[in-house]
């Protein structure tokens, strides 16, 4: 047995290190503020290590962020666990107890802050048990703060040397760590290693770079992500950009006009979004003045809609599907298109590119019963979601229980219902929580929402199970409707029927109830928010 090779472990580092490509001059920028060569880029990481081992941190340490999507964050997610210490992405959205709760959780020893997160931190710095605060400013003027803060970011990084000796350290150790929404408790975290990591990037590399003329994201590219990259490492994506030596655009917090200048002025050609972003891009003036051709975007988070897929495709941008979970690092599958199917027009096209998509590279899906049989692949029966894959998370932090129901059986539970066909392309039709049991038949809140939502007039749509003393529940659809438009709920439901007269869904569709609403709650990252809404709109 050769040592040398043997020893080669599979490090956040070598992303960095030994990419596909490396062009010294390739740009990273920030908001139309900033650019940086890659040359600096790597230069500022190593000058992060050195200023976070100044301060002490060591491996096995955790070092928290909180922040927009910026260059700062990428500096953030190379040089952390290279020094073998734990990058904690911290959700910026919670509430002040809830980020409390998971710094404490997560026993975080440094936290890089952004300017605008100062007063959350001032809330509850009473009760942090937190040696170091770093402030990130996009102005680089420091606000007064009641913190004890060590200084801002790019004074720090100025003062230090441009070349840090990264360790070598086991494959296998803790890279990032961070919670779930919380949409079904109090926020649970997750961890991924380096192993993970590497190989996430290079399975969702092979996944979208192998793909021949749809839905891939390759050399040439131009990538800005608009998933926050505190949920779930952006999908893995800004690894992915690296590892190809793509210009990457980070766009700080989500502003649509700002989105959309970007999108525009650097030529970005590859993002990724959940569909209400989406929505916001698509409801912004802004859109009809800048040409989106050739733009790709992977939706995921939630299930893309009919309507919003032919809009895109009637604007040039191709949209297809991406699944995946906070527990799942998180790629699990991708819509992909044959180029057979390519050659459909937009309506059957959309059709394959709002399904859930096909496994990713080394990714084991199965659609099972409840005694974790596989069902047929007829896309017709109906089961849970379970996975292997490398890049699955071990468990929940610190959380035995929950870590072995997650697990069961050997695989981990998406606690996903999907169906899949014979080419393998998976479909989710509801979330086992939010599942509706019309007279003892499944009717899918998904397939509904789809339904309502290519109704002209609808703006939003969201399904839930509502109890009914006949049907045991019977679905309730809470639309919002366009402010300048007028619709009956008796013309949505002759809309819905139409659908379901089809045969496109179960007959129990048909029990559908309307209910016109303002808004429809979301969660801390721009998710329908069922649990809240069952809670609201229950009896
Ligand atoms: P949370 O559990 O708080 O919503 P996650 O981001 O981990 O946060 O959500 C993962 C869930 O989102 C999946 O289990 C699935 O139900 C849903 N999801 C993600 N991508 C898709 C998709 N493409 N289609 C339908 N549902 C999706």
């Amino acid at each position: 047995k050769n040592p040398y090779a043997h020893e080669y472990q599979l490090l956040i580092k070598n992303i960095l290190n030994a990419p596909i490509y490396f062009d010294p001059n390739q740009e990273i920028v920030y908001r139309t503020e900033k650019r940086f060569t890659y040359a600096t880029f790597k230069k500022r990481v190593h000058k992060l290590a050195h200023m976070l081992s100044a301060l002490g941190v060591k491996k096995g340490d955790t070092v928290a962020v909180m922040d927009y999507d910026s260059h700062r964050y990428l500096e953030c997610y190379f040089a952390i666990p290279m020094l073998g210490a734990i990058l904690h992405t911290i959700n910026i959205r919670l509430s002040p107890e809830q980020i409390l709760y998971t710094i404490d959780h997560a026993e975080d020893d440094v936290i890089l802050a952004h300017t605008d997160f100062l007063p959350v931190l001032e809330q509850i710095k009473g009760r942090l048990d937190v040696e170091h605060f770093i402030v990130l400013c996009d102005d680089e003027k420091m606000p007064p703060t009641s913190l004890h803060v060590k200084g801002e970011y790019e004074a720090l990084l100025d003062k230090e040397a441009d070349f840090f000796d990264f360790p070598d350290f086991d494959e296998n150790t803790r890279a990032t760590t961070f919670y779930t929404t919380g949409t079904t408790g109090f926020p649970k975290g997750v961890y991924f290693t380096h192993r993970q990591l590497v190989l996430h990037t290079l399975g969702a590399l092979s996944t979208l770079g192998s793909a021949p003329h749809q839905g891939n994201f390759r050399q040439g590219d131009v990538y800005m992500p608009i998933t926050p990259m505190f949920h779930v490492h952006a999908w893995g994506l800004p690894y992915v950009a690296t590892m190809l030596g793509v210009k990457q655009v980070y766009p700080g917090r989500y502003i649509p006009d700002l989105l959309l200048e970007l999108i525009d002025t650097e030529k970005v050609t590859f993002s990724h979004c959940v569909p209400t972003i989406m929505h916001m891009l698509f409801n912004s003036p802004k859109i009809h003045e800048v040409d989106l051709r050739g733009w790709k975007v992977m939706i995921g988070g939630a299930a893309l809609p009919k309507a919003m897929c032919q809009e895109a495709l009637k604007r040039g941008i191709d949209m297809f599907t991406g699944y995946g979970m906070s527990e799942t690092c998180p790629i699990l599958s991708i819509a992909q298109l044959t180029p057979e199917m390519l050659e459909r027009d937009d309506d059957a096209q959309s059709d394959i590119r709002i399904k859930t998509g096909r496994s990713m590279a080394l990714v084991e899906i199965h659609v099972v019963d409840e005694t974790m049989q596989s069902l047929p692949q007829d896309g017709a029966h109906s089961g849970e979601i379970v996975v292997r894959s490398p890049w699955l998370t071990q468990g929940y932090f610190k959380d035995q229980k929950n870590s072995e129901l997650l697990w069961h059986g050997g695989y981990l539970h998406t606690g996903d219902i999907a169906t899949m066909d014979e080419k393998g392309y998976i479909k989710i039709t509801d979330r086992m929580k939010d599942i509706i049991k019309v007279g003892g038949e499944w009717v899918s809140s998904l397939e509904l929402e789809d339904i309502i939502n290519q109704h002209p007039q609808v703006k939003e749509v969201a399904v839930i199970g509502v109890e009914d003393e006949r049907w045991g529940e019977r679905p309730l659809a809470l639309v919002v409707v366009d402010p300048q438009k007028t619709v009956t709920d008796k013309e949505l439901l002759l809309h819905a029927k139409e659908f379901i007269k089809k045969g496109i869904m179960a007959r129990e569709g048909m029990l559908l109830k309307i209910k016109f609403v303002e808004n429809i709650d979301k969660t801390s990252v721009g998710k329908v928010n069922k649990k809240e809404l069952r809670q609201k709109y229950a009896l």
